[in-house]
């Protein structure tokens, strides 16, 4: 299992740090963001560190797909049927933990384009 000791949700994702599990399956963990910006606001990350999601595409595309569902079942399991999924890719698209996570935003109507 790769991870990074200096990473934020590889601190998560091993148990190092807690937070709000909602739902995980054996390659990815989904926990509920610090600051939600919607009635529903999940992270669904890897369990094994890579920075973004060009990156696990090219090394893990499994592990993408898994992730994906997972994300479904928490929208899902909330109770939404439109929800978001958004991948910040880069510090100037707005990414600031370069562990890659897809955002799970739902239960509001959301507007486009993005800020
Ligand atoms: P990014 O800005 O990289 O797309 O998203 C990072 C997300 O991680 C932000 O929405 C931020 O609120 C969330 N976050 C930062 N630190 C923590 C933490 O310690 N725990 C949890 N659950 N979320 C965090």
């Amino acid at each position: 299992m790769t991870r990074d000791a200096d990473c934020l949700f590889c601190k998560i994702a091993g148990g190092d740090i807690p937070a709000d599990v909602v739902h995980e399956t054996e390659r990815t963990l989904a926990f509920r963001d610090i600051a939600p910006q919607a009635p529903t606001h999940v992270l669904v990350v890897p369990r094994e560190h890579h920075p973004n999601v060009a990156s696990l595409a090219a090394a893990a595309p499994d592990t993408l797909a898994e992730l994906v569902r997972t994300a479904a079942d928490v929208a899902a399991g909330a109770g939404i049927e439109a929800y978001r999924l958004v991948f910040n890719t880069g510090e100037q698209a707005g990414q600031s933990v370069f562990h890659v996570h897809a955002h799970v935003l739902g239960g509001r109507t959301m507007t486009w384009p993005p800020g």
